[in-house]
């Protein structure tokens, strides 16, 4: 059954247009509460169950514990319950008992808030899956930064918030475990069914960023009125011509494209006498040394010099942008991605749209523009949801059923860690010696 012609007739019995629209509007509002109810029943559950899993390895424990025990075959058979009880497979069982066991003896903030149902079992492993990497002694501290606004992420922003904040806080510097991690550095091949097959590369955050976005740059290249390939087609038939057929039309338009990736650095460490980490845009904290050689001069690399104590940036890089293409530069910076609430859609992809409107007295400026992607920019003109502006570039945005939601650029700065050696004076000079990045 066609199900607007199911619901529209009725409601207008006997009623004017208007009520008829704040009928449906209220209609609608209300369903999304139940099922934001539901969802909120769901986390508590998810909770039980977590407690439960928790417990369960506990007494593994303890079996092993008997004479006669052994630990691994007692977590073994352990794993083999669950697995054969949810009917999931055994990594899959293995994880959520590491999970549940991770919650329960680390993170009680957050164990405490799915318990509420205030967040989802989805937002809780983005916790758990950065804090099980760091130090016991370090998961405090990380828990409560990293958790700040997980009620008001999606699970994504999230692993996001909590991966950077990670990089901040542990207490190994980025440069030492970075350099241990790029060992690992590899492509590998899965197989997949109907004849294909998925190519996974494990690479510096810096390589993969850059590589992506010439991806993505040759996708939008390509793209054409008589053109039928969709954008995710057209980067992945960019990537074969690249490696395989190198004189092929793709390959040579990618001549002509340079990586483009933010890079924010200290000022400090860029003089060398700070080891405080530079911030790729879109992942965070990268390697001292790796921010330092972008910022010494690769021209695909944009450059934010931050103040040494606030954070703030200093200056955006001019060689670039032009009057007023710094502002957008400015606002597509602080904001990251497009401001609709949970959107991750990247900022430099996005609109800039007039938080109050030109025509209704809205300034050109960084406190009245905010980056809204084409999908939600149409969204914020062409339907009932509304938005305004509050401190610190806050958008404060009301549904047309009533909800409301706010969204704030994200975090950046903020204190530097506390004094860490300086680094030589000739640390620059180094660079060359290191792979490119
Ligand atoms: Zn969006």
């Amino acid at each position: 059954m066609n199900s607007s012609l199911a619901f529209a007739p009725a409601p207008l019995e006997g009623r004017s247009v208007d009520a008829t629209r704040e009928r449906l509007l209220w209609g609608i509002g209300a369903d999304v509460d139940e099922v934001a109810l539901i969802r909120r029943e769901q986390a508590v559950l998810e909770a039980r169950a977590v407690g439960l899993l928790a417990e369960a390895a506990r007494k593994a424990n303890w079996l092993a514990a008997l004479p006669g025990g052994s630990l691994e075959h007692s977590r073994r058979s352990l794993v083999a319950e669950v697995a054969t009880a949810l009917h999931v497979p055994e990594s899959t069982a293995s994880q959520r008992i590491d999970d549940a066991e991770t919650l329960t003896d680390f993170l009680p903030v957050t164990l405490a808030s799915l318990a509420r149902g205030d967040i989802g079992y989805a937002h809780a492993q983005s916790v758990v899956r950065q804090a099980r990497t760091l130090p016991e002694g370090a998961r405090g501290e990380f828990e409560a930064v990293a958790t700040a606004k997980a009620e008001s992420q999606t699970p994504s922003q999230l692993a996001a918030h909590a991966r950077a904040v990670r990089e901040r806080m542990h207490p190994e510097s980025i440069d030492v475990r970075h350099r241990e991690a790029r060992d690992e550095r590899a492509v590998w091949l899965e197989k997949e069914r109907d004849g294909m097959a998925t190519l996974v590369c494990h690479l510096s955050a810096v390589d993969a960023f850059a590589i992506d976005d010439t991806l993505d740059q040759l996708g939008r290249a390509l793209r054409s009125p008589e053109e039928s390939r969709t954008h995710a087609q057209l980067r992945a038939d960019g990537l074969v011509e690249l490696l395989l057929h190198r004189d092929g039309d793709t390959a040579a338009r990618a001549r002509g494209i340079t990586a483009n990736v933010v890079v924010t650095v200290p000022v400090l460490t860029l003089l060398g006498r700070s080891m405080r980490a530079g911030e790729l845009q879109g992942y965070g904290p990268i390697p001292v040394e790796a921010a330092r050689r972008l910022a010494a001069g690769a021209p695909s690399f944009l450059r934010i010099l931050t103040d040494p104590i606030t954070g703030q940036r200093l200056s955006v890089g001019r060689d670039r942008y032009k009057v007023p293409a710094d502002l957008r530069a400015a606002v597509v910076l602080d904001d990251e991605t497009c401001r609709f609430p949970g959107c991750v859609r990247r900022a430099d992809r996005c609109d800039l749209d007039h938080t109050t409107d030109w025509a209704r007295g809205g300034e050109t400026g960084l406190d009245n523009l905010a980056a809204l992607c084409r999908r939600h920019h149409t969204l914020k003109h062409q339907t009932g949801w509304q938005v305004e502006a509050g401190e610190g570039r806050a958008l404060h945005w009301r549904s047309p059923s009533g909800a409301r939601h706010t969204t704030r650029p994200p975090e950046r700065g903020g204190p530097p860690p506390p004094a860490q050696p300086p680094s030589p004076p000739a640390a620059t000079r180094h660079l060359p010696d290191h792979p490119p990045f």
